[in-house]
């Protein structure tokens, strides 16, 4: 990877990383012509409370990208303690790789119209291109975005080839999306029926052999 190479970066709870996480991360590796995407566990969501320990999120993530091409993952939000926030992470991001290089944060549609909720949101927008994917058949819609997020998006919408710099535009993809969640994931564990088809079989036996989501 040279110092100018995209790269994206994927972050979220993980619990457990599921089919819809990989299928989301190999599509913007290829829709965005990315050098590799970075899958970035959060340690500490503070607008969440998640059911499986940190350690255990970052080691099924860690299992079930081993095999595929392009993905790689890293533990700083696990590591770095307090509750987690992007920006953070994208600022030790920059420290490490310059401010050149252009920086792709993925997220699914629903991740998006919360972001005027997170920490120093207009500063990330500066700071990175946003990807946004969303479901063939269903675009964006400005019309369910709060207004904030509406004017930001407005102004800095581009497509994802015409996205010049480091960052600061806001790119809509679209992927078939899989029909999974977490949450669904967690609920069928519970009930006491592994889903074997929403999760990579290496995820699956790490969470038997632990006994998450009893
Ligand atoms: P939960 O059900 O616990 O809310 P989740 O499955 O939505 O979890 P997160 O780890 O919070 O997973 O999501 C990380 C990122 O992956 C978010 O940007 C989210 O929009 C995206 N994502 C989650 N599920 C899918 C899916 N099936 N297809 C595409 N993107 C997804």
């Amino acid at each position: 990877m040279n110092g100018t190479d995209p790269v994206g970066i994927l972050g979220g709870t993980f619990d457990p990383l599921h089919a819809g996480h990989l299928a989301l991360a190999q599509e913007a590796l290829r829709q965005l012509n990315l050098s590799g995407v970075i899958l970035i566990p959060a340690g500490a969501p503070w607008q969440r409370h998640p059911e499986a320990p940190a350690g255990d999120r970052l080691e099924m993530v860690r299992r079930g990208t081993q095999q595929v091409p392009g993905l790689q993952v890293d533990d700083r939000e696990i590591r770095r303690s307090g509750p987690t926030y992007t920006i953070d992470t994208i600022q030790e991001l920059r420290a490490d790789w310059g401010a050149q290089r252009p920086l792709w944060l993925i997220l699914g549609a629903d991740a998006f119209l919360r972001l005027p909720t997170w920490h120093r949101w207009l500063e990330l927008l500066d700071q990175v291109h946003l990807a946004v994917f969303c479901r063939p058949g269903s675009p964006l819609s400005t019309a369910a975005m709060p207004l904030a997020l509406r004017e930001e998006f407005e102004r800095r919408h581009c497509p994802s080839r015409q996205a010049h710099g480091a960052g600061g535009t806001i790119a809509s993809c679209r992927m078939p999306l899989l029909d999974i969640s977490a949450t669904d994931v967690r609920n069928a564990l519970h009930a006491g029926h592994p889903p074997a088809d929403l999760l990579p079989p290496t995820v699956l036996d790490y969470i038997e052999t632990h006994q998450l989501y009893r």
